[in-house]
């Protein structure tokens, strides 16, 4: 679907929503909101191309998620394959795991940011009210005399434009800048030792229907199919284990997916097709969800570790709640957004006390 590029003259007046940050939180969050809106308007930094080693895999409940907002069949048509169990390696136990069948939803699925992203964002320009814009960037809020975010600055092809908006939403992951402009302290702070990396590959001789996990000292080796003849190996390693090996994480990546007995030979007979990407001395947060004018969906107000896979649910349900909260009153210009904080902790808590649990055993 070809996206609605909002060309540099039109950038500038005022929009009902500005979404900063076009991933799963922004793009869902502009679709989600769009029938509330009058005008709303995406603004993304980062390139149509940019390789975004996050991987992101889900399970039965993220995909009641996605139901939930309306994107499942968004996220279907992206052609990965639905996983029905997996192939779970501890030591030299290995053990064939099957998924309990509750309903409809129960598999897991894995598909590239390379190729989801720009579904949910295709998803979200169908809606003939959503605009992107794209590479941009926001580097200022403006507020009222009130202190309500009133409107950005945007940064787009080398010129500043200012725009209002009623309601600012930022989506704009983990390392945003803007949650401070606004005021968003982190209330809740807990560091990862984990390293999180992943890499793309295809033609592997692996089934298509079961992903596999091989759990190791200190690491975790995950395998998913995530396309038509792709998939995803992801490594999760202990910051101690890397200090230990003193080798850099992608050779200790490279190390591990090849000695892995089930990964090593397909591996061997496939082909890697991106670099090994990926983050570490990560931090799992949260920040308020919202305040006068503004409001925070994904990673940007509430980061889990990857380690346990949340995020892209934690994503969807914050934007959820959001949206609740708007079409209970039917216009974004009406909405009352006290109370979402603590509406959003409540719906997250078993996602957060889970992955803490992982993260910092001797702080949960
Ligand atoms: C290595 C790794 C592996 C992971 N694996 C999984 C997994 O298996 N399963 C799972 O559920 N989750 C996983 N996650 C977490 C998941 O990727 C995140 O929860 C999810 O990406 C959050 O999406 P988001 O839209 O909030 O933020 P992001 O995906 O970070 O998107 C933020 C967007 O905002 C843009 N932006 C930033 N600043 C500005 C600005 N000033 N102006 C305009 N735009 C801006 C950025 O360019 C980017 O496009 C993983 C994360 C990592 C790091």
């Amino acid at each position: 679907m070809p996206m609605r590029q909002t060309g540099g003259t039109m950038i500038a007046g005022h929009w009902e929503v500005v979404v900063v940050g076009g991933r799963i939180a922004g793009a869902s969050t502009a679709w989600a909101l769009a029938p509330y809106a009058e005008r709303i308007l995406v603004v993304d930094a980062s390139r149509a191309t940019t390789f975004w080693p996050q991987q992101s895999t889900w399970d039965r409940s993220g995909n009641l998620a996605w139901a939930e907002l309306g994107l499942l069949d968004t996220v279907l048509a992206c052609g990965a394959p639905r996983t029905y169990g997996d192939t779970y390696r501890v030591g030299d136990e290995v053990v064939e795991r099957e998924y309990p069948c509750e309903d409809e939803h129960s598999y897991r699925m894995s598909v590239s940011r390379e190729v989801l992203d720009p579904a949910l964002l295709a998803a979200a320009c169908s809606r003939e009210n959503v605009d992107v814009l794209r590479p941009a960037q926001v580097r200022d809020i403006a507020f009222d005399a009130e202190g309500r975010a009133g409107g950005v600055t945007v940064r787009h092809a080398g010129t500043d434009h200012k725009i209002t908006c009623d309601l600012l939403v930022l989506a704009d992951g983990r390392l945003s800048r803007n949650a401070g402009r606004v005021g968003a302290k982190a209330y809740r702070v807990v560091e990862s030792p984990w390293f999180a990396l992943l890499a793309y590959y295809e033609n592997l001789p692996l089934p298509t229907d079961r992903s596999y996990f091989s759990l190791q000292d200190r690491s975790v080796l995950i395998s998913t199919p995530c396309g038509d003849k792709q998939w995803c190996i992801a490594l999760d390693r202990h910051q101690s284990l890397i200090d230990e090996s003193g080798q850099h994480p992608v050779r200790s990546y490279d190390r591990m997916v090849r000695d892995d007995p089930y990964l090593g030979p397909a591996v061997a007979g496939g082909r890697r097709t991106t670099s090994v990407g990926g983050a570490g001395r990560l931090r799992m947060l949260r920040r308020p969800m919202s305040g006068p004018g503004w409001c925070l969906v994904g990673d940007v107000g509430y980061h889990l570790d990857p380690v346990t896979a949340q995020g892209t649910r934690a994503a969807l349900v914050t934007t959820r709640i959001l949206r609740d909260r708007i079409a209970a009153v039917g216009r974004v210009t009406d909405v009352d957004l006290t109370g979402l904080t603590d509406e959003r902790d409540a719906a997250l808590e078993t996602e957060w006390a889970y992955t803490e649990q992982i993260v910092a055993p001797e702080q949960s």
